[in-house]
């Protein structure tokens, strides 16, 4: 691709990944303060596309204020013979990879999470417009992906028409979604893979099923369906379901198969529907992210651009996101999609909303209907519990079925042994059962069970009360006497 004729700006796959820190920007758009979002249109009529084109509603870059925040709105109306509806969220994904390859311009996120920087660098290279961002995006999409035969772009910086053009694009979110209620793992012969998010994760594995949506939320089982009939070799290409090997947790020989293939030997086996045992792995882009509890024995989930600043475990999203993302299988940690919150199998092998305890109250809000009634009034969010020993005493007074174990709804099977008969000293809440890459301010139980070998009997306990501890390595050497 290399040196991009005609723009002030390189173009290459090279920077993608590349950030903009707030002391090299010029402006930035959407993230958390103000609206912005991005969205695929396709246009069945020819005519209606004006190939090439670019509009622009509201200030330049030229007219907008160093160093500030601004709305954003991207809308690209497509056209060509082999699309079909279903490839909107497809294209509308590529949008972010695209545009990645833009030197000096951070694009980050999907649909109406996005987050865009432009550096101070790229305007002194002379960058002058947006239209010049949407001219390259425009040819990146149409050199990418052949079956694009027109492609017009439509930017929005008014907030005003930002705010009103997102509600539109809300409601075509959301008939996207509620396309693959109705349909479910079981009813299909293929799911499909993505791997657009290998450039940075090269390990990560994604599975997109009928009951399972892609973890950045931007593409359901449809939608890849679409993808790979355009591009069956492509990174969308169909995953054959192969045998059902545990249909609770949702484990499959052709899921297996593509996650020994798809992540270089790094992993050989995935359950779509688990969270604790071989769990789907977490990219980086989930909207959502699941943290394990073990005080409690339960599960807490927080998403991105969520305004609660802290969760019980006393990290906020974006230290959780750190723990959870890099394309790995994170034993305690797990990231989703939002939709997969309506998934009726959702983390179903470890007890589904039964074994949910907390929750962001703006996310609990969000997905209200979603969550059994049986449950609504027993998932604390940072208004009831706001530390494990808060948590702890809601969860008693709720009958949450922690408290006394839970009983899987799938099958009726007890997987827990629950805590709140158990005496105080028995508790599980000073004791060190964290899983091994849990920044709980606990030390796995390997590491315990070699110091107390190299130290003798007895066996030493230690017990780490509000402690925040990144440790990259431990090494541990024999004292010579
Ligand atoms: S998160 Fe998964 S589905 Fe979404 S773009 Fe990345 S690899 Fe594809």
């Amino acid at each position: 691709m290399g040196e991009a004729e005609g723009f002030p700006f390189d173009i290459n796959p090279m920077y993608e990944g590349e950030r903009v820190r707030k002391s090299g920007m010029y402006v930035e758009f959407g993230g958390l303060t103000k609206p912005g979002f991005e969205l695929v249109l396709f246009e069945p009529d020819p005519a209606k596309v004006h190939d090439n084109e670019v509009t622009l509603i509201g200030p330049d870059l030229g007219e907008l204020e160093e160093g500030g925040t601004y709305a954003f709105g991207m809308i690209y109306k497509v056209y060509g013979e082999k699309i079909e509806k279903d490839l909107e969220a497809v294209i509308e994904r590529r949008n972010h990879e695209y545009q990645s390859y833009i030197q000096g311009y951070m694009h980050l996120n999907q649909r109406a999470e996005i987050w865009i920087r432009i550096s101070k660098d790229a305007i002194k290279k002379g960058l002058k417009s947006l239209k010049q961002i949407a001219k390259a995006t425009i040819m990146l999409f149409k050199s990418e992906l052949p079956f694009i035969e027109a492609m017009e772009a439509i930017y929005i910086t008014d907030e005003e028409e930002v705010e009103k053009q997102l509600e539109e694009a809300m409601k075509i979110y959301e008939a996207r979604d509620l396309k693959t209620r109705g349909l479910h793992d079981e009813d299909v012969e293929e799911f499909y893979q993505c791997t657009l998010c290998q450039s940075f994760a090269p390990t990560n594995v994604c599975v997109v099923t009928p009951d399972r949506v892609a973890l950045c939320g931007a593409m359901s089982w449809f939608d890849s369906r679409a993808a790979a009939r355009v591009d069956p070799e492509g990174p969308n290409a169909p995953i054959p379901k192969g045998e059902c090997i545990d249909p609770i947790g949702g484990e499959y020989t052709g899921v297996n198969a593509a996650a020994v293939k798809l992540s270089g030997g790094e992993y050989d086996s995935i359950k779509l529907h688990s969270f604790l045992e071989k769990p789907h792995t977490s990219c980086g882009c989930f909207e959502v992210a699941g943290f394990f509890i073990p005080e409690v024995d339960g599960i807490g989930w927080i998403h991105r651009g969520s305004r609660v600043s802290e969760t019980p475990i006393g990290l906020p999203f974006s230290t959780i996101a750190g723990s959870v993302g890099g394309g790995k299988q994170v034993k305690g940690f797990l990231g989703i999609g939002i939709q997969y919150f309506y998934s009726s199998k959702f983390i179903q092998y470890d007890g589904g909303w039964r074994r949910v305890v907390w929750m962001a109250s703006d996310l609990k809000e969000r997905v209200k209907d979603a969550i059994p009634e049986e449950m609504k009034d027993r998932i604390a969010t940072e208004k009831e519990a706001t530390d494990i020993e808060s948590l702890r005493d809601f969860l008693l007074r709720v009958d949450h079925p922690v408290v006394k174990g839970v009983i899987r709804e799938v099958d009726g099977v007890k997987i827990t042994d629950g805590w709140g008969t158990k005496k105080e000293e028995e508790a599980p809440a000073a004791t060190v059962k964290a899983p091994p890459a849990a920044p709980t301010g606990e030390l796995p139980e390997d590491l315990i069970q070699a110091i107390a070998a190299m130290q003798g009997d007895p066996p030493i306990k230690i017990v780490l009360k509000d402690a925040k501890i990144s440790i990259g390595k431990v090494i541990l050497s024999k004292k010579e006497h």
